[in-house]
């Protein structure tokens, strides 16, 4: 919720509010945690779910829910009706992109943990990232950080 990365919970998944310049920075996550490597976008597509069933879904209960409240205390006309449901799902949808998108990678993390950990010496193997954003040394700022300074203080080690 806090859109940060799952892995290291350091970096965050989003260019930040200020330096958003389109929708395009709005919606496209970063390729990857600069800090840990974890890959936001693992296969073309892999956000189709988070949009589909996390954002749609969360919008549909959203809009579902202002109907009921408006229909059963307000006697409104269906024009006025209409509005007040659907502008506050679009607006939800727009704001609840981001999030639905946190959500579904850590969901994807929680269900497939890509750790070496059981299993017969195959498949659940982290990959290595693809992305050219090498992971930082430990003790050293990363190469290139897209996103803001490195912070100062303790490094978290990652699970791997
Ligand atoms: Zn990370």
């Amino acid at each position: 919720m806090h859109l940060r990365c799952p892995t290291c919970g350091e970096r965050p998944i989003f260019l930040p509010l200020q330096r958003t310049r389109s929708l395009s920075d709005w919606f496209t996550p970063l390729d990857g945690c600069p800090r840990c490597g974890y890959p936001y976008e693992r296969e073309p597509g892999y956000y189709l779910m988070s949009i589909w069933a996390v954002n749609y879904g969360a919008g549909s209960a959203l809009g579902l829910l202002l109907y009921g409240v408006l229909e059963w205390f307000f006697d409104l006309p269906l024009e006025v009706l209409l509005a007040c449901v659907m502008i506050p799902i679009v607006l939800f949808n727009f704001f609840f992109a981001r999030h639905s998108k946190a959500l579904f990678l850590a969901f994807d993390l929680y269900c497939d943990p890509h750790e070496r950990e059981g299993g017969d010496g195959g498949g659940n193997v982290r990959l290595p990232p693809t992305f050219p954003m090498a992971p930082a040394p430990v003790g050293s700022a990363p190469p290139r950080d897209p996103v803001e300074a490195p912070k100062s203080g303790a490094p978290v080690a990652c699970s791997e």
